[in-house]
């Protein structure tokens, strides 16, 4: 039987696009992912921030495969039930009144910038240094990132950068020619910024004194990842918009504008998407959203022990978070590393060199992460991860910095 070396076979044949690890991932299940020879690996990716629920969730399995029986696509040209279940749930956990539904990150604030032209009547709009937004042409604009802008300029015109926690540079920027205002709760690609206190709040003030909509991208900091379902809540405002992808579906490619009441419902044929809103996706966001929303179990991982008898998942996510962030910022050596940022389980330490060869050799020992720029190691581990790996991917870290450095 021959072998066939299916990592050259993908080199061979895929874009090229992607700078690939040289690893092979075949499976996972929970916080857990597997090569072809079987290592097991403590993820602390978590598809880059679209597996909060782990891998193979016994609740997104099921409903998937149950509505895969049923009905995959429908476009939106007729009424579906199991999509109107969805968006009524969505709304009411959100706040949100309506939603368009997509199927990614990057269309969400494309959709979003659109909403902002037709409804502000106006074409400025203001984001943050650091930012990232997405790839596709009006999501790049908004995104401060050279080396994914520059090949491609000129981009939409009228999208004005500003250093991120600023306010008074935001307001400086604020003229009447400005729609919207574009900026996330806690940079992710940028290297794990959170927004400070106070910060969104005061956007939003003058954004409502100006006549701007204030858009909130939650794509990477949505579904549970702060410590709360979106990381606003905890800045205590009411964006006009906000755009949600990644573990919205528990997995599956889906994304979201939510749509408030100042923004109200979109005329007819002003925005579309053929897989939008299809039935496989809503009944996976459906059974996500159910996850999300009741206590925690530990479905979806081999471990059964419980830590407190009623902690919801996502309670749990801020308990841990601030323990395990706490932890490394005690421990993690003073020559390896300035800063230990974050909120919930989005971590980021700031690291006195390259992350690449941190990168690397965490993976020979067994747990895999991301960079957020050039120096920020970054981890987005499934929200159902066990306390024992997360404590023990905690430890491997620690020790690596210790022994790269
Ligand atoms: C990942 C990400 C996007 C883009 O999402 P895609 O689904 O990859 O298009 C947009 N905004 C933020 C904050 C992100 O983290």
């Amino acid at each position: 039987m021959a072998i066939v070396d299916w990592n050259a076979v993908e080199e061979q044949h895929s874009s090229g696009a992607y700078l690939k690890r040289d690893i092979q991932i075949v499976r996972g299940v929970g916080a857990r992912l597997f090569d072809e020879a079987g290592r097991s690996y403590i993820d602390c990716v978590g598809g880059q921030g679209s597996a909060n629920l782990g891998h193979a969730h016994p609740a997104i399995v099921e409903a998937i495969t149950r509505q895969a029986g049923e009905l995959m696509v429908c476009p939106e040209l007729f009424h579906n039930p199991v999509r109107a279940r969805y968006q009524a749930e969505l709304c009411r956990v959100s706040g949100f009144p309506r939603v368009f539904l997509c199927n990614s990150g990057a269309e969400a604030n494309e959709g979003a910038l659109k909403i902002a032209r037709l409804k502000s009547g106006r074409r400025g709009v203001i984001a943050a240094m650091r930012g990232f937004h997405g790839r596709t042409m009006g999501a790049l604009s908004a995104t401060w990132e050279k080396a994914y802008r520059e090949p491609f300029l000129p981009l939409i015109d009228g999208v004005v950068h500003v250093p991120y926690n600023h306010i008074d540079k935001l307001r400086e920027a604020l003229t009447d020619q400005i729609g919207a205002v574009l900026l996330e709760v806690v940079q992710g690609e940028g290297g794990v910024h959170p927004a400070q206190a106070g910060y969104l709040q005061a956007a939003q003030e003058l954004c409502r004194a100006n006549g701007t909509l204030l858009i909130i991208d939650e794509v990477q900091t949505g579904w549970g990842r702060t410590g709360t379902l979106f990381a606003h809540w905890q800045d205590g405002i009411q964006p006009d918009i906000v755009t949600t992808a990644k573990s919205m579906a528990g997995g599956l490619p889906m994304g979201a504008i939510l749509l408030s009441e100042r923004i109200g419902a979109l005329d007819p044929a002003t925005h579309g998407s053929t897989f939008g809103g299809n039935p496989l996706a809503c009944a996976a966001g459906l059974a996500a959203l159910e996850v999300y929303t009741e206590k925690f179990h530990h479905r979806g991982t081999e471990d059964t022990e419980n830590t407190e008898q009623d902690e919801g998942l996502i309670e749990r996510v801020k308990r841990l978070g601030e323990e395990a962030r706490a932890h490394l910022a005690a421990h993690v050596p003073e020559k390896a590393a300035r800063e230990v940022r974050g909120r919930g389980f989005m971590f980021g330490i700031e690291l006195r060199g390259k992350v690449a060869p941190v990168l690397k050799a965490l993976q020979e020992r067994g747990v895999l992460a991301l960079p957020a720029g050039p120096s920020v190691l970054r981890l987005l581990p499934p929200l159902v991860i066990t306390d024992e790996d997360l404590w023990q991917a905690i430890q491997i870290i620690e020790e690596t910095l210790n022994d790269v450095f």
